[in-house]
């Protein structure tokens, strides 16, 4: 099945010049969907993870999906202020504005193998601040996926160096 069709592009969305991914079509195909996290998840299916960590919130909807199908425990990482509990916080600039992320300091922690997901990855600020995130707990990082990677915009060269994994590029 072709991922792609389940992509829908919101031009102008939400500001001028800004092409949204909207992935709601892929989320209410339950096949298709399926067929998503299966290839978001499969090479991780080996890699001893702990855990999958999601952002904030298109991550949340990837990430618990992705968690269940290895098998682990999920966790959130929020936009600022979200976490009820002690928190590390970690600021970066997106393609649209610029934001912070925060992870519950007993999220996780040393020993633990962390993948991080999320729906998109654009100029690549998001997800290497939750790994800076995750880093802070004692935990490591050892592999981020995403569903959608707009290849034009780089944001692989802003992650660290762990596995790397998208399953729809758009160049
Ligand atoms: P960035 O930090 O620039 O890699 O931005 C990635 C984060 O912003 C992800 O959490 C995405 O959900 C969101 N995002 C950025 N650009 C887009 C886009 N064109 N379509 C959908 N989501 C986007």
């Amino acid at each position: 099945m072709d991922l792609t069709a389940f992509i829908r592009d919101v031009p102008d969305f939400p500001e001028p010049g800004i092409v949204f991914k909207d992935i709601t079509p892929l989320l209410g195909n339950a096949v298709a969907f399926a067929q998503a996290i299966d290839a978001l998840a499969e090479p991780f299916v080996d890699a001893q993870i702990s855990a999958v960590a999601g952002i904030d919130a298109r991550g949340f909807l990837v990430g618990v999906a992705a968690a269940q199908r290895l098998g682990v425990g999920f966790l959130p990482i929020r936009k600022a202020g979200k976490l009820p509990s002690d928190t590390h916080q970690v600021s970066y600039e997106l393609e649209y504005g610029s934001d912070a992320v925060e992870i519950h300091v007993d999220a996780c922690g040393t020993g633990d193998r962390i993948l991080i997901v999320d729906d998109v990855l654009a100029t690549g600020g998001t997800l290497a601040a939750a790994a800076e995130c995750v880093s802070m707990t004692g935990a490591a990082p050892i592999g981020l996926a995403v569903l959608i990677e707009l290849r034009f915009l780089a944001g692989r060269n802003r992650l660290p160096n762990v596995d790397f994994h998208t399953v729809i590029e758009v160049v």
